[in-house]
C-alpha cells in the first residue's frame, strides 16, 4: 500500500467516529492495546493492560469495562493524529518495545528465540519474508523445467503459488474432480478444524473474513479454492488424474510419473522434479473387523460421508471416539434415533469457549481496518495454540505417577480435564469411568470438546467400551456376547497414516522403492521432506512432521515449501540434474528425532495412538517446537546433499 493509500484508508476509518467507536467494541483487548502502542510507541499503556491479560486466548483477560473504554478512546485519538499529521505507518516497533509487547500481548514470556519466527508470522512490512527469491535474474534454465505436484490440497495449492511466483513451471495433478485435498472428501456432519482459522490459513494471503473462529468443512474448503482461483492455480491442475506410479530415471534425471485418468487409460508425464502433497490423512482406514462386509445396511467411512443414508431417526452405530467420532457424535445425536458409540479408547477433550463462537461483524471489520490489529491477532492465537504447551509433553524422570501423568503440568491439566468431565457428565460415575483415558493428556491428540460429554448424557446415546467382538446383517457384537442392533454403521476410524503415500509406488535410484525404504510402516524423511535414493523428491506433510500438540499443519506446510523452493533454486542454479539427500545427515536426523520422541508422551508406555508403528517408533509426529522446526527448515544446506550433473542430455520434462 502507498503511503497516500494508507491516507486514505485512515482518513476513512477516522472520518466516521460513531462507526468506528462502535466497531471497537467488538476488538479484544490484547490486540487493541498491541496496536495503540505498535502506533504510539508508548510502553506506559503496556503497564497499565498488563496485569488484565493473563494467558494469550482473548478469554483469558479481565480488564474492567473502564478501561476498555479509556482503551478504545486512546485508539480512536491515535488514529485521528496519523490523519491530521499524515504520518505513514510505522512497520516493526523498536525490538525492546516489540519484546515487551510479545510478553503482554500473551500474558506469558515469549523468550527471543521466538522472535525472527514471530516477525516472519506477522509479516509486519506486508512483503511476505518467506518468499525464496532467486539470486540473479530466473535462470533461462526455467524454460525446460517442469515440476509435479500431487494434490491440490492446503499444501498443494500453496506449493503452486510459490513455484509460480518464482516462474517455475508446475503441473498439479488431482485425483478428485475438486480441489481441497482432505477438506473436499471430508463431508461428514460436524466437520471442522479445531485449530483456530486466523492461524490455521495462509501467511501470505490473510483472510478476515472468517464466519467462525474454529471453522466447518465449506468455509475451509472454499478459502482454498478461492486461494486457487485468486492465483490462477485452478488453471494449473489436471482433475481426476490419479498417480500411481513414479520412477526416477536417472540417465535424464526425470521423474516419469505415470497417471490413471477418469476413463481408467493411462498417461506418463515427466518432470524434473516431483512434490507429493498428499498428506498423511488422505487414505481411509476401515477396520477389519469379522463380518463387516455382511451387514447389510449402509456402512461408510467418516471421510466417504454417504449422504443418501437416511439417518434421521434410524439406530446408528459409530466405531471410533478420535478427532472425527468426536465432531460426528454431538452433531448426529439430536437427529438419530439412537446413537450407539463403540470406543476402544477415550480421548482427552478440552473446552475452548471460542469453539462454537462466530466472528461478528464488527470484529470482521475491525479485522480489516485497524492497521496491525489482525497481525496482532494472529500473533496471539499462534501463541495460544502452539509451543506453549510443548514442555507439558515431556517425561520427567523423576515423576512418580508415570501411568496417569508426565510431569507436574501435565497432572494440573489432567485434574482440570477430569473435572471438565465430570461436570460435563453430571458426575455420572459411569460416564466419567469409560470417558476418562487411563493415559497422560496428550498422548492422543488433545481434542477440542465438542460437547461430546454433554452428548453421552442424553437418553439416546449409548457408550459402549466393551470390544467389539464381529458385525452381523443387522448389528454390532461385542465380547460379552451383546448384540447391539444398528440401522446405519459409520467407521470413525482414522486413515492410513503410517503407510505414508500409499498406494502410489514410487521407485528412487538403482530401482529402490519408497516401500523398500520404509516397509509398511516407517516412514523417515530428512526434516520430513527428502529420502535418500529418491533424488528430487520432496515432501509435504511427510514423515514425522505432524503437529499432535497444536499448531497450524499450515504453517508446518509453509516452512517445507520455503526449503523445496531453495532447494529447487540451488538445483536450477548451479546448473545440477539431481540433488538427493546424503544418507548422514539423514541419518542423523532420524537418530535426533527419535531421542527427542524418547522422552516424550506419544512414545509412552500404556499409550496407544496412530502416531507410532509396530515397532513403537513414533513415525507421524513433530518432536520439535514450532520454532525448533522453523529454524531447521529456515535455510537449505547444500552440504547435506549430493548433486550431481545430467548423464546424458536430450530429453526435457514434459
Ligand atoms: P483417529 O484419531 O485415528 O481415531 C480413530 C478412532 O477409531 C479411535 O478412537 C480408534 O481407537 C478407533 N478405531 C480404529 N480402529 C478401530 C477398530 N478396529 N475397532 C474399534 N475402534 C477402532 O482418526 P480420526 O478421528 O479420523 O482423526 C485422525 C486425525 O485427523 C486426527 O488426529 C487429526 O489430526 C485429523 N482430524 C482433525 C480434525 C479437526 O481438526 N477437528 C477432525 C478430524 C480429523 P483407538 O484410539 O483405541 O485406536
Amino acid at each position: 500500500m502507498t503511503s497516500s493509500d494508507q491516507h486514505q484508508a485512515l482518513r476513512a476509518l477516522v472520518g466516521d467516529p460513531a462507526h468506528l467507536r462502535e466497531a471497537l467494541k467488538a476488538a479484544d483487548v490484547a490486540p487493541l492495546l498491541m496496536v495503540l502502542i505498535h502506533l504510539g510507541g508508548d510502553p506506559a499503556w503496556l503497564e497499565r493492560v498488563r496485569p488484565f491479560i493473563k494467558g494469550p486466548w482473548s478469554f483469558h483477560e479481565d480488564a474492567p469495562e473502564d478501561l476498555k473504554a479509556e482503551l478504545r478512546e486512546a485508539v480512536v485519538a491515535m488514529l485521528g493524529d496519523y490523519v491530521r499529521a499524515r504520518r505513514p505507518l510505522p512497520i516493526t516497533p523498536p525490538m525492546d518495545l516489540l519484546a515487551q509487547m510479545l510478553d503482554v500481548c500473551t500474558g506469558q514470556h515469549v523468550p527471543p528465540e521466538y522472535y525472527p519466527l514471530v516477525l516472519e508470522e506477522m509479516d509486519l512490512a506486508d512483503n511476505d519474508p518467506k518468499t525464496v527469491h532467486w539470486r540473479k535474474e530466473p535462470p533461462e534454465a526455467l524454460q525446460h523445467f517442469q515440476a509435479l505436484i500431487i494434490g491440490a490440497g492446503f499444501s498443494g495449492i500453496a506449493m503452486a503459488i510459490k513455484m509460480q511466483e518464482a516462474g517455475i513451471p508446475f503441473t498439479i495433478l488431482e485425483k478428485n474432480d475438486s480441489v481441497g485435498g482432505t477438506w473436499y472428501e471430508n463431508t461428514y456432519p460436524g466437520c471442522g478444524v479445531d485449530t483456530a482459522n486466523h492461524f490455521y490459513s495462509y501467511s501470505f494471503n490473510i483472510n478476515h473474513d472468517w464466519d467462525h473462529h474454529f471453522a466447518k468443512r465449506d468455509e475451509i474448503f472454499n478459502y482454498i479454492k478461492r486461494n486457487a482461483e485468486q492465483f490462477h492455480i485452478d488453471k494449473k491442475i489436471r482433475f481426476n488424474e490419479e498417480v500411481i506410479q513414479a520412477n526416477w530415471d536417472e540417465g535424464s534425471a526425470l521423474w516419469r510419473v505415470q497417471l490413471r485418468k477418469a476413463d481408467n487409460s493411462l498417461e506418463t508425464l515427466t518432470a524434473n522434479v516431483l512434490v507429493s502433497a498428499v498428506g498423511q490423512l488422505n487414505r481411509p482406514q476401515m477396520p477389519t473387523i469379522p463380518g463387516l462386509a455382511d451387514f447389510e445396511g449402509p456402512a461408510f467411512h467418516t471421510a466417504r460421508w454417504d449422504h443418501e443414508a437416511k439417518i434421521a431417526g434410524a439406530r446408528v452405530g459409530m466405531i471410533g471416539t478420535g478427532a472425527s467420532g468426536m465432531q460426528v457424535g454431538p452433531a448426529i445425536a439430536p437427529i438419530v434415533g439412537k446413537l450407539k458409540i463403540f470406543q476402544r479408547s477415550p480421548h482427552w477433550a478440552m473446552r475452548n469457549p471460542l469453539y462454537f463462537e462466530r466472528v461478528t461483524d464488527d470484529k470482521k471489520w475491525v479485522l480489516k481496518n485497524i492497521p496491525f490489529y489482525a497481525k496482532w491477532f494472529r500473533f496471539q492465537l499462534f501463541w495460544s495454540s502452539s509451543d506453549g504447551f510443548h514442555a507439558m509433553l515431556q517425561r520427567d524422570p523423576d515423576w512418580t505417577d508415570q501411568k496417569r501423568s508426565l510431569n507436574a503440568a501435565n497432572a494440573k491439566v489432567r485434574e482440570q480435564l477430569e473435572a471438565h468431565i465430570a461436570e460435563e457428565v453430571n458426575h455420572d460415575p459411569e460416564l466419567m469411568r469409560k470417558a476418562t483415558p487411563n493415559y497422560p493428556p496428550y498422548g492422543k491428540r488433545m481434542l477440542r470438546d465438542n460437547h461430546w460429554y454433554r452428548m453421552l448424557v442424553l437418553p439416546n446415546v449409548e457408550l459402549i467400551t466393551t470390544n467389539i467382538d464381529h458385525i452381523e446383517k443387522d448389528a454390532v457384537v461385542t465380547t460379552d456376547g451383546v448384540r447391539h442392533e444398528v440401522d446405519v454403521l459409520v467407521m470413525a476410524t482414522g486413515f492410513q497414516a503410517r503407510r505414508m503415500l500409499t498406494p502410489m509406488h514410487i521407485e528412487g535410484r538403482n530401482g529402490v522403492t519408497i516401500r523398500d525404504s520404509w516397509g509398511e510402516d516407517d516412514p523417515r524423511a530428512h526434516l520430513g521432506i527428502t529420502v535418500p535414493s529418491f533424488p528430487n523428491f520432496f515432501i509435504l506433510y511427510g514423515p514425522n512432521t505432524n503437529l499432535a500438540h497444536g499448531g497450524s499443519a499450515v504453517f508446518h506446510s509453509e516452512c517445507q515449501i520455503r526449503y523445496i523452493m531453495q532447494a529447487i533454486r540451488e538445483l536450477v542454479e548451479t546448473g545440477s540434474a539431481s540433488l538427493d539427500v546424503r544418507p548422514e545427515p539423514f541419518w542423523e536426523y532420524q537418530h535426533k528425532v527419535d531421542d527427542a520422541h524418547n522422552k516424550m508422551v506419544w512414545s509412552h508406555p500404556g499409550v496407544d495412538n496412530w502416531y507410532k508403528n509396530a515397532a513403537g517408533r513414533v513415525t507421524q509426529n513433530s518432536p520439535w517446537r514450532l520454532v525448533d522446526y522453523r529454524n531447521m527448515t529456515e535455510v537449505f544446506e547444500p552440504a547435506e546433499y549430493e548433486f550431481r550433473p545430467l548423464e546424458k542430455s536430450g530429453e526435457s520434462a514434459k
